[in-house]
């Protein structure tokens, strides 16, 4: 990629300047987290270039410790360097389970034996920490399953590996990975600038919901995927979120937030953590929703500006 597309994708995401207003709930922190690696090989680009090029931008960012969430039947011998990649940079290794399931579907009891295979993998490999992300960040379907499970985590020393900045980064990849398979031409740098705007857009909603419904500014935990997007844009989303104002800041420095500590008594906890606190708050879960999180609004906006007319 021209390395000048970064520098156009900032100065179009800061044009929008409320991206940048100060609440007053003090400074705006965040770590980045990574979902589903190792990841298979795309029309774009191997699993493996990918790991390289986000290893190298959280490096030149400036990101000391990032936390990726593994799915431990994705590691094999073509795969694991990558994880060893990740770990010999500092970052942590945490669990996303074995195979990915959905525990709205699989229930209690299959879950936690999923978990439970995967930890048997996970726990032996360097950089390891028990932390856990539930896949979709679906944490049960009623009271009981949500709370079997959390017993179950939490018998087997896992703490929640919870996101406070829901957004879709899965559904941008998803798009650009389809044009390509179609063959289509792709403005680059439109697409760079969607996933930075989307991203920091989502910031602002939840430290806006954060500040309002908690009443201060958590550290927050930033919900990525290690996918080509990640691995394209990661440079100008870094660069951005610190011309924005944020600091970043390590995994373990933001799962150390008192926010850490609070287990909502909701089962709307599919949108994160501070979503979670303030719906328990009394917030309206309408309100909670960022724009960004729709299909629709993304893929209109990938067609309206990143698709090149040939
Ligand atoms: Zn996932």
């Amino acid at each position: 990629m021209n390395p000048n597309v970064s520098i156009a994708i900032l100065l179009a995401v800061l044009s929008n300047a409320s991206l940048t207003a100060d609440t007053g709930c003090g400074p705006r922190r965040v770590a980045f987290s990574f979902d589903d690696a190792p990841t298979e090989d795309s029309v774009i680009m191997s699993g493996e270039e990918r790991s390289q090029r986000i290893v190298d931008a959280l490096q030149e960012g400036g990101v000391e410790e990032a936390i990726f969430f593994a799915v431990s039947s994705r590691i094999d011998p073509a795969t694991i360097p990558r994880m060893h990649a990740y770990a010999e940079a500092g970052h942590v290794i945490a669990s996303h389970s074995h195979t990915h399931p959905n525990l709205h579907n699989v229930g209690s009891k299959a879950f936690l034996a999923n978990v439970g295979t995967a930890h048997e993998i996970l726990s032996g490999l360097p950089g390891f920490q028990p932390y856990f992300r539930f896949p979709y960040l679906n944490e049960g379907a009623t009271i009981e399953e949500r709370d079997a499970v959390r017993a179950g985590l939490k018998a087997l020393g896992y703490r929640a590996g919870y996101v406070t900045i829901d957004n879709y980064d899965f559904y941008i990849d998803q798009l650009l990975r389809e044009a390509r398979e179609d063959g289509r031409a792709i403005d680059l740098e439109a697409v760079g600038a969607l996933y930075v705007e989307m991203i920091l857009g989502a910031a602002v909603h939840y430290d806006d919901a954060a500040c309002t419904w908690l009443g201060r500014s958590p550290a927050h935990v930033l919900l990525l995927h290690e996918n080509d997007v990640a691995a394209l844009f990661l440079p100008a989303l870094i660069t951005g979120l610190k011309s924005a104002g944020w600091k970043v800041i390590t995994a373990s420095e933001a799962y150390a937030d008192p926010i850490a500590e609070l287990v909502p008594d909701t089962l709307f906890l599919g949108q994160g953590q501070v979503a979670a606190l303030a719906a328990v708050a009394g917030a309206d879960k309408s309100e909670l929703r960022h724009e960004g999180e729709s299909t629709e609004v993304l893929r209109a906006r990938f067609e309206s500006s990143a698709s090149e007319s040939e």
